[in-house]
């Protein structure tokens, strides 16, 4: 199994990068219970592998495609469909309906019943979406041309435009050196 990977600075962005890479993924952290309880362990909003999760999975990645088509066409200065804001929004207030204000150190945080059942996760990518909406920096969001997963750009130049280096920018790198040099095509 490999490891999560979180690269997408805003919980509702890593929440989109939970398949591999986009239109095919050969790896979806919300497949089984068993992974997403893995996953959400790793981005610190652990869940309970109880009886209920089986029937939310299909919730997320509805939810989790909904997030997608929201910031991809952000990320390259368009509108997303209204439709699609709308779900999010109906998200986000059923969790906010749900919620309460707890102190957390100097300020407050939101807080739910039964903190480690998926469906408060949703709450917490929808909250996490719409802070991103209406706060921003939309400008500062990147589309990762190779595998499509969402980022948002925290360098200080702004020029991010992978993923990751390590992953996609450097396959593209030698798949670029082969084209300029007419070598040999980079095989997979
Ligand atoms: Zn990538």
């Amino acid at each position: 199994m490999t490891d999560v990977e979180l690269v997408g600075n805003a919980l509702c962005l890593d929440f989109a990068n939970t398949v591999n890479a986009r239109p095919v993924a050969r790896r979806d952290w919300l497949a089984s219970p068993a992974e997403v309880v893995t996953w959400a362990r790793a981005v610190g909003h652990p869940v309970d592998d109880d009886p209920s999760l089986r029937f939310t999975l299909p919730v997320a990645r509805d939810l989790r495609e909904t997030v997608f088509r929201v910031f991809q066409p952000l990320a390259h200065g368009d509108a997303p469909s209204p439709d699609d804001l709308e779900l999010i929004h109906t998200v986000h207030a059923e969790g906010i309906a749900q919620a309460r204000f707890v102190e957390d150190g100097a300020t407050f945080r939101l807080s739910w019943a039964e903190p480690e059942s998926l469906r408060v996760l949703l709450w917490e990518v929808a909250t996490s979406a719409a802070g991103l909406l209406t706060r921003g920096p939309l400008h500062r969001l990147g589309d990762c041309p190779s595998c499509h997963w969402l980022f948002l750009d925290t360098s200080k130049n702004g020029r991010r435009r992978w993923c990751s280096m390590i992953t996609c920018g450097s396959r593209d790198k030698s798949r670029r050196y082969y084209a300029a040099h007419g070598d040999r095509a980079e095989t997979e």
